[in-house]
């Protein structure tokens, strides 16, 4: 394996990228750099940004390219800075052909050319019933997706918890997420498909069978 890979993570909800992201982190020690987590992150500095990017999310607003290529850059300057890891995987960004468009000029700046762009592809109807059939443990917060593997399981697998759904995971919410990916993320899809950089992975298959085709894009 090459050093230090940058795996960009695409696929509308559901299809299972942050399953995937698990898997490459434990078998290969990639480090994970998700929007969400970096937002909150951000957040409890409590500054001036931090308290708008509070306000924004609780309105469902999407964060400004500006703002939040601002937070992402200086996260993978302190990345640069500190590799310990064989990789970075980027889930959440980018999210829109602008933020791609920017990042490929930071990966040229720090010097990051070994760059994957993985799309696990399902259909936008395959993501509706995942998403609003799957549940969550009331004890613990673990995700049971709606695949075959978990379609059977009564209470939480690791605490025994009661499964229920997700408040945002009611379908009209799910519908606005699925718009907001045809609208914003599929641009910058196209974007690294027109480069001849993208590579489709066809994520309706088993965890273990879409896995080992993400293992063959990063060996
Ligand atoms: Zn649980």
């Amino acid at each position: 394996m090459s050093k230090s890979q940058i795996i960009i993570l695409f696929g509308r909800s559901g299809c299972g990228k942050g399953t995937q992201a698990k898997l490459l982190i434990k078998d290969f020690g990639f480090e994970y750099l998700g929007s969400g987590a970096l937002l909150r992150e951000r957040i409890a500095k409590k500054d001036f940004t931090g308290k708008k990017l509070k306000e924004v999310l609780d309105q469902g607003v999407l964060v400004p390219t500006p703002i939040m290529f601002r937070i992402w850059s200086e996260k993978v300057e302190e990345m640069r800075e500190n590799i310990k890891k064989n990789g970075i995987i980027l889930d959440g960004s980018p999210r829109t052909l602008p933020e791609a468009e920017l990042m490929d000029h930071a990966f040229e700046w720090y010097g990051w050319e070994n760059i994957k762009v993985v799309l696990l592809d399902i259909s936008e109807q395959e993501a509706f019933d995942r998403l609003t059939n799957r549940r969550i443990c009331k004890e613990c917060g673990q995700i049971i997706p709606w695949t075959a593997d978990f379609r059977g399981m009564k209470v939480c697998n690791s605490c025994g918890g009661e499964l229920i759904t997700r408040d945002d995971d009611k379908p009209e919410a799910i519908r606005e997420r699925l718009s907001y990916f045809k609208k914003d993320v599929q641009p910058a899809i196209d974007y690294y498909k027109e480069q001849g950089r993208l590579i489709k992975i066809d994520g309706d298959k088993s965890i273990e069978d879409v896995y080992h085709e993400v293992k063959k894009v990063i060996q």
